[in-house]
């Protein structure tokens, strides 16, 4: 199936003032830029731009002389590969000079500047990413991108094989693009070279295949492409561990509008917390993203022994020690599975938790309170609160003054 591209929208990508501004600085009789890449794609298939690349004849001291004649700030953001960020009217572009590769090794090329718009077309990796736009408003096509694009397929430029050996991490790309891009199957070629170079991933830094991963994990067709990963014999290598696709499938379905990948990746890779502790070596993820599992597995385990079907006080109980959000993605993960059952009222309590139109509950009462009451400062003092928790907790965890009142009252009588 073909669905027609949008030229109108590349007139309109041109028509944006900060943007024209800078093509109007970065072209003349001597000098030619252009957008390229992913702003051309989306533009013609009416997706958002939201990054605007723009390729050039000139040299990178070149574009940062003339970006700040013109007023424009300009950042050397990665200089040696030719890439200056030029700011106008606070909206960056990256502008790189034209290069061809002229060594690889499969991780990294070795560039050269030139001068020619062909020649850095054919380095970059699928037809679609091939296509770069004049300020004169002329399309240009030197890979057959427009029609690949129009019939929805993610091709590599050239031989498949020869452009994976080139730089491994186009494997994961490969199937990056067509989750978000394409329709059908994915292109005979790119998959098998892709399958038989497959130990070419191994020499990757584990932070580009993270990146990757995480960017197909929220792609359009990710349910999809994750099963053809895992029939193709990727997952297990990728992941380090087995895939949960039915709660995978139900994550997706319910966080279509606003999709987050760590929680995507929670849902396909964590049953239990050793998941979090490899998924975090194996994908060298943040503190934050690993705690995030980690929370995932723990919720897994928690809702196991809790009374079901969860009720709201239950919800209540559970958003007071654990982010909602993660609650939301566990329980939408295991929505299919025999247990927790969650009735209507815990659902609609728990979406007030996560959009914020009720309070999370917070435990109202703080060691200092003991100590106004006289209890004497030292280890006492956290094991009270601990017991006035769990009281709390088992009360329904009200937060009215009058309630905390009346616990503390409780707590320095036992005391
Ligand atoms: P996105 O919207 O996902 O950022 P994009 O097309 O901008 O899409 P990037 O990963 O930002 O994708 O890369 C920018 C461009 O650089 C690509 O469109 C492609 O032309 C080129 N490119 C990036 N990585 C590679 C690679 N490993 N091999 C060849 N070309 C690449
Ligand atoms: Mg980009």
């Amino acid at each position: 199936m073909t669905e027609a591209l949008d030229r109108q929208a590349l007139a309109s990508l041109l028509h944006r003032r900060e943007l024209r501004r800078l093509l109007e600085v970065f072209n003349d009789a001597a000098e030619e830029t252009r957008i390229v890449g992913g702003a051309v794609r989306n533009a013609l298939l009416r997706r958002p731009v939201t990054e605007v690349d723009c390729t050039t004849t000139m040299l990178p001291d070149a574009i940062m002389g003339r970006a700040k004649r013109a007023g424009f700030k300009a950042v050397p953001t990665g200089i040696e590969h030719g890439t200056i960020t030029v700011i106008v009217d606070g909206e960056p572009f990256e502008i790189t000079t034209l290069r061809e590769d002229v060594e690889t090794d499969g991780r990294r090329a070795v560039v050269h500047f030139g001068r020619d718009f062909v020649r850095d077309a054919k380095r970059r990796d699928f037809t679609i990413n091939a296509l770069s736009l004049g300020l004169d408003g002329q399309l240009y096509d030197y890979t057959g991108g427009a029609a690949d694009l129009a019939a929805r397929r993610v091709r590599f430029i050239g031989e498949a094989r020869t452009r994976i050996r080139e730089d491994y991490l186009r494997i994961m790309r490969f199937f990056r693009f067509h989750a978000e891009y394409a329709q059908g199957d994915p292109d005979p070629e790119g998959l098998a070279a892709s399958g038989t170079e497959r130990q070419g991933l191994a020499i990757l830094s584990k932070e580009r295949i993270r990146h990757e991963l995480l960017k197909l994990l929220v792609a359009k067709r990710a349910e999809e492409t994750i099963r053809v990963l895992a029939d193709h014999g990727f997952l297990t290598g990728l992941l380090g561990g087995i895939a949960e696709f039915g709660r995978f499938d139900r994550v997706t379905a319910d966080d279509r509008d606003n999709p987050v990948p760590i929680w995507r990746l929670a849902a396909l890779a964590v049953m239990v917390e050793e998941d979090a502790e490899r998924l975090r070596e194996q994908l060298r993820l943040s503190n934050d993203e690993h705690r995030k599992l980690a929370a995932f597995a723990g919720l897994l385990n928690l809702l196991k022994t809790c009374a079901s079907p969860l009720d709201a006080g239950a919800i209540r109980r559970l958003v007071a020690g654990h982010e909602p959000d993660a609650l939301g993605i566990v329980l939408a993960a295991t929505a299919g599975e025999p247990s927790p059952v969650v009735n209507k009222e815990a659902r609609e309590a728990l979406t007030r938790y996560r959009n914020g139109t009720e309070p999370v509950p917070v435990f109202p009462l703080r060691g200092a309170d003991l100590i106004e009451g006289g209890v004497p400062k030292g280890p006492k003092i956290g094991t009270i609160l601990a017991r006035a928790r769990q009281a709390w907790l088992a009360e329904g965890c009200r937060t009215d003054a009058e309630y905390a009142r009346g616990l503390l009252n409780r707590v320095m009588e036992q005391a």
